[in-house]
């Protein structure tokens, strides 16, 4: 946008007579402009340089005579005080003796209709002329008074947007041109509109992003050195400077520095596909490092006077400095919010005894935290997400690699981060869209909890107040490419696959926030120990207690239905319809309970039993599974699809059964359709059973893990106990598996679950 196309013009040693206007500049040889050296300059002034040693004029613009008032051949080889007078040749001899000239253009005195700028450069002065400006000393005066007083008005303004804002509104009033663009350029230094005052009707180029290419290297090591660059009109005829080669220095004059300098035509063609006439930037420098640009446009060629550039220069300044108080009270007020937002989660965390769970539920959670798109918690095996994450299957992949990542760095790293997951970890190449950046935390290294939290790729995130592209219709000379649409679109191929970056603020943040959870666990740790020993011990007991009674209440159960039997037969012979009807429900009643406690004997057998491990052919195992569905299933017809490729467990033969048994009959029980579609297969190193039915809505994820917990009335749905999972999960653990699933309710549910391989 500001200066397309400039590209990698090295700083090369250029001996050659380059010329703006003879060297023609095309698309293909643009990376090799020498900017610093235009060998032309742009008409609104006219230029000598000269030898500061002897005072002989030894370059001037092809525009000098006019100017100067002289014959083109006296314009070189003579002593300046011959074309300014000698008054001012004096003056000049002086200020160079007293080293009061600088590398900035400053006024040193007025001549023919002209104010002279000079400076000193790479042993060369430079006089610029340029019309005397219009500005009256009071104009002048109140210039630099609005200066300091829009520099107190910053001062007041907290927050980096807003002083951006506030800055542009005042570049605005202080140049009286059509549009003000903030411009800040990030790590990869492409570059981002952050806030913009304009012309009413005009539209806007609020938030819009640049590739680095628009401002490369050179162009920005110029505007690093440089505060203000003027070009008043985009259409302007480059004026030559003679001769080429600086007889005294031998090489071309280096205009780094001055204000007429030619602007490249890449440059001034890009501007004119996008309607503008008149440009003049500002920099904006921080540390020493060229942390943004003030872009100014206008709509008609306009000549801002020096005095007016040395105000904007001076703002600039004073902006650059108040730029970084102003940035660091924003991180310090994120830097708060996020230290008030962890000590929230920390308090939840210990009030209700819960593990990272705990910091989802706090008031204040994960994402309040830290400016992301989504995050995801492994809690003891379980996933806990928010916002936009990959899915479970992903998440499990991704767990795993993190793992290796942290055991493979050296001791230290706590925190992994990246804004371009997929160059990292391939496989995020299938959801850059939802997830391209990533900053996790591993609890600790011996357990495996993790805290993720995510951003969305770039592109996606950036709101547009519409597409002011599509209304800029004008196109220059310089063609398609040099659009601000081709602009945008190479922005975009630059950043596919990238997020926002991670700020060192939110990384420390991270880690804060990891030390204190660990101190919480440590805390814990040796009650969480006793517990378990107690834990481990009741279990057993409660497996074997759930088994005796289930056992022995058999046996009195069985007599119950016996006897309810006779009284049904009892009250049929003697047609007593009410006895009927209560020994009916009776022996209904007598018969869930058998139900139940036919469920509660095959769970505590699960826990109780050795498993008798051997080498599985899942294939055939599922099958089996499948022959027994269809057997059983007459109501329905259920397309069952075995996928190829099921590897060999290790396993117990009848368990892993019971396991497929259930996770299939509950696929075709739970879908309202009479053939449902069964698909059992295995992918990324887990088995799943994937099913097109009702689905199961993620509040209820847990709960259906529990005993006897089901989400319908007792007969809908074919009627169950609720004990299928929770026996399903059993199997799993005492497997050394991991169960876990992933549904869309109304679309159907996938269960996925590890087995030790064979
Ligand atoms: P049940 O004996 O009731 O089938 P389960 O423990 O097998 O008990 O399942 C518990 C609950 O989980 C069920 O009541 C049902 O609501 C839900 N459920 C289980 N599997 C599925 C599935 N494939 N699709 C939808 N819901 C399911």
């Amino acid at each position: 946008m500001l200066h397309a196309f400039w590209k990698g013009i090295g700083r090369m040693n250029f001996s050659f007579a380059y010329s703006l206007k003879k060297n023609e500049v095309t698309l293909t040889n643009c990376d090799r402009e020498p900017v610093h050296v235009p060998g032309c300059i742009q008409p609104f002034g006219a230029l000598l340089a000269v030898n500061p040693e002897t005072g002989i004029v030894t370059q001037a613009s092809a525009n000098a005579p006019e100017w100067f008032n002289i014959s083109p051949e006296a314009m070189t080889k003579k002593p300046v005080s011959e074309i300014v007078g000698e008054e001012n040749g004096e003056l000049l001899a002086k200020m160079v003796a007293d080293n009061k000239i600088e590398t900035y253009p400053r006024y040193v005195f007025s001549f023919n209709g002209s104010d002279i700028l000079a400076h000193l450069h790479d042993g060369v002065l430079i006089l610029e002329a340029e019309k005397i400006s219009s500005l009256t000393e009071d104009e002048e005066r109140r210039a630099y008074h609005t200066v300091s007083h829009i520099s107190a008005r910053l001062r007041n303004v907290k927050g980096l947007q807003p002083f951006c804002q506030t800055l542009a509104g005042e570049v605005r009033g202080l140049t009286g041109l059509d549009r003000v663009m903030i411009y800040k350029f990030h790590e990869d230094y492409s570059g981002e509109v952050i806030a913009e005052a304009k012309r009413e009707d005009l539209h806007s180029y609020l938030n819009m992003r640049y590739p680095s290419e628009d401002i490369p290297q050179p162009a920005r090591e110029i505007f690093r050195k440089i505060w203000v660059r003027p070009v008043p009109a985009v259409d302007y005829e480059p004026v030559e400077v003679t001769p080429l080669i600086n007889p005294a220095t031998n090489r071309p004059l280096d205009m780094t520095y001055c204000f007429l300098r030619g602007a490249s035509v890449m440059y001034t063609d890009y501007l004119k596909n996008m309607g503008v006439a008149m440009a003049l930037t500002l920099s904006i420098v921080v540390e020493g490092k060229l942390w943004g640009l003030i872009a100014c446009h206008h709509n008609s060629p306009r000549q801002v006077p020096w005095p007016t550039r040395a105000a904007c220069e001076l703002l600039a300044q004073m902006a650059s400095l108040q730029l970084k108080t102003a940035e660091n009270a924003e991180y310090a007020v994120y830097r708060e919010r996020m230290e008030k937002a962890s000590q929230q989660m920390i308090d939840e965390m210990i009030e209700s005894r819960q593990g990272l769970e705990a910091l989802f539920s706090a008031s204040s959670g994960l994402l309040d935290f830290i400016d992301a798109d989504g995050v995801a918690i492994l809690d003891n095996g379980a996933w806990h997400t928010r916002g936009s994450t990959p899915g479970k299957t992903e998440l499990r992949a991704l767990a795993q690699w993190l793992r290796q990542e942290f055991t493979l760095t050296t001791s230290g790293v706590e925190v992994l981060h990246t804004h371009a997951l997929s160059e990292r970890f391939a496989p995020a190449r299938n959801f850059t869209e939802l997830a391209s950046g990533m900053l996790a935390i591993q609890i600790s290294r011996n357990n495996e909890d993790l805290v993720i939290w995510f951003r969305r790729e770039l592109e996606q995130t950036i709101h547009w107040a519409g597409d002011p592209y599509s209304k800029v219709v004008t196109q220059g000379p310089g063609g398609e490419r040099l659009l601000p649409r081709t602009s945008f679109d190479l922005w975009k191929e630059s950043v596919h696959g990238q997020s926002a970056p991670w700020k060192t603020v939110e990384i420390e943040a991270a880690r804060r926030l990891r030390l204190a959870i660990m101190e919480i666990m440590a805390a814990r740790l040796d009650a969480v120990t006793r517990e378990n020993r107690e834990l481990a011990v009741s279990n057993a007991e409660l497996d074997a207690f759930a088994y005796i009674t289930s056992h022995d209440l058999r046996e009195p159960l069985r007599g119950i239905y016996h006897y309810a039997h006779f009284l049904k037969e009892s009250a049929e012979s003697r047609a007593d319809s009410d006895s009927m009807e209560q020994s009916e429900s009776l022996i209904r009643l007598i018969r869930r309970m058998d139900g139940l406690i036919e469920s509660l004997l095959q769970f505590s057998r699960v826990g109780r039993l050795q498993l008798e491990k051997e080498k599985v052919d899942v294939g055939e195992l599922v099958q089996e599974a499948a022959d027994i569905i269809y057997i059983s299933r007459t109501d329905k017809k259920p397309n069952i699809t075995i996928l190829p490729g099921l590897p060999a467990a290790y396993g117990d033969r009848p368990r892993l059964r019971e396991l497929f048994t259930n996770l299939m009959s509950n696929a075709v029980k739970y879908n309202d359709g009479p053939n449902p579609s069964i698909e059992i297969g295995f992918k990324d190193g887990a088995y799943f059973v994937r099913d097109d039915g009702i689905g199961i809505p993620s509040e209820y994820e847990k709960v259906i893990f529990q005993m006897f917990k089901r989400l319908h009335a007792k007969d809908e749905y074919g009627g169950g106990t609720g004990a299928g999972l929770p026996i399903v999960q059993k199997i799993v653990e005492r497997h050394g598996g991991e169960l876990w699933l992933e549904s869309e309710p109304g679309k159907g549910t996938v269960f996925y679950f590890t087995l030790p391989e064979a």
